[in-house]
């Protein structure tokens, strides 16, 4: 089976030399409580902010190829829902925490806010290696798993998708698991399924696609030619390997890539389609011929004009803040710069692409994919491109126009931006009872 191979998620580097891994949740609680305060949210809006509105974990048992059982534990948290049904994805790694849960969840409220989607922010994960099931265990742990969260899942209550260690492989299982149930069909339950059963044309490139158009733009504006300049991207997953891809079409030097496994550098720049059929060959790009090997850590430290960190959070910290080389940074990962490192970041005239932004490709091709569900009509390809780089654009330029005219880093312009909108429809909505 081919589902949840290296090149089809997102892959999940080892931690670098930048110390302890800081608690993504701590991370997000800064970024509200700081954007709070220059927005001067009403204290009972900020205390709702600043919990998540549900928690679910679930303990179950999925039986083993060997015949043992096994009990696995899982999360899905719903931030926030002022602005609409509760939207994210699930995640199969062993990093997975309920913090980790809370914090993505937090972040994918302010993407969809950010980007005018009208859906509230969710997350989920399971705790477990996915490329240590067979593709049987697999299938039984995701059918578990949506079963136990049939409580909180639906196209109108909740609506999962990819994440790091899923696919649309599981997103096909989990949508088949949760129609057997009701007795129909029902696509609109997941997205980021495969085009057969409901998926959407472009929504597997949309996240990737969605990082090269941030990269350009913040390029374009500071004035760093892209043709012929030097990019270095961390995560060679769904992310990383198609901003890798349309980087490169546009003439960049992908000069360093890497992955959970190790990184390879080349200052000519890598052959990137070489390198993506290697990967998926042998599970990562490291030991690919022709190219020098490097560590995570010291890859991020490369000189180059953008870096993509598209792996997991807290890849950049106030440890290695200092030494980065690059002219910018377009996040394709979610949460991969601390608050002391963006400090850091602003000093040193780096310019951060921030998360909710810059990977919010992916959400919003997963709202298009959830519209042509319930619509059953189908868009093709190029609608769905126009449409998603529309909507990239007019939230890249808000949150421009505001850093710019508040002095801001667009961090926080975007951050202000999301967290408004979230607090308008929480005071519009009112207090029941
Ligand atoms: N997991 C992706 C994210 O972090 C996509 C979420 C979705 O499509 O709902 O944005």
């Amino acid at each position: 089976m081919s589902s949840v191979a290296p090149a089809g998620a997102t892959s999940a580097p080892t931690l670098s030399a930048s110390g302890p891994a800081p608690n993504p949740w701590a991370m997000a609680l800064r970024q509200l409580d700081e954007a709070a305060t220059r927005l001067q949210v009403d204290p009972g809006v900020r205390a709702r902010l600043s919990a998540c509105q549900r928690e679910l974990t679930v303990n179950f048992p999925v039986r083993m190829d060997d015949g043992s059982l096994r009990v696995f534990t899982g999360y899905r948290v719903q931030h926030n829902l002022a602005r609409g049904p509760a939207k994210g994805g699930l995640r199969y790694a062993q990093h997975v925490s309920l913090d980790e849960v809370r914090a993505l969840a937090m972040w994918m409220t302010w993407k969809c806010a950010l980007v005018g989607l009208p859906y509230g922010g969710a997350k989920g994960g399971v705790i477990c290696d996915p490329r240590a099931l067979t593709p049987g265990e697999l299938e039984r742990l995701t059918r578990r798993f949506a079963t136990e969260l049939a409580v909180l899942v639906s196209p109108e209550k909740d609506i999962p998708a990819p994440d790091i260690g899923t696919d649309g492989q599981v997103m096909a299982w989990f949508m088949d698991t949760y129609s057997m149930h009701r007795g129909y069909s029902q696509p609109g339950v997941v997205t980021g399924k495969p085009v057969s059963i409901g998926g959407s044309e472009g929504r597997l490139e949309a996240t990737g696609r969605g990082v090269a158009f941030c990269a350009r733009q913040a390029a374009e504006r500071r004035h760093i030619p892209l043709a012929g300049g030097a990019v270095v991207i961390q995560g060679f997953g769904n992310v990383g390997g198609v901003a890798a891809r349309l980087l490169n079409e546009i003439g960049s030097r992908i000069i360093a890539v890497g992955d959970a496994q190790g990184g390879v550098y080349d200052p000519d720049g890598l052959d990137v389609r070489a390198l993506r059929l290697y990967a998926q060959e042998h599970g990562g790009v490291a030991g690919f011929p022709s190219a020098t090997p490097i560590s995570n850590a010291d890859l991020l430290e490369l000189e180059c004009d953008v870096l993509v960190p598209a792996a997991i959070e807290g890849q950049i910290t106030a440890a290695n803040a200092g030494r980065l080389r690059c002219k910018l940074i377009a996040e394709g990962a979610n949460g991969p710069t601390t608050p002391d490192a963006d400090l850091i970041l602003a000093q040193r005239g780096i310019t951060v692409v921030p998360d909710i932004l810059c990977n919010a490709g992916g959400v919003i091709v997963s709202y298009f994919e959830w519209v042509q569900d319930l619509q059953q009509l189908f868009w093709a390809e190029d609608e769905v491109n126009v449409r998603l780089r529309r909507i990239m654009g007019r939230s890249f330029d808000a949150m421009w126009e505001r850093a710019e005219a508040s002095q801001q880093t667009l961090r926080q312009a975007a951050l202000d931006i999301a967290v408004a909108r979230v607090a308008e429809a929480i005071n519009v909505r009112g207090l029941y009872p």
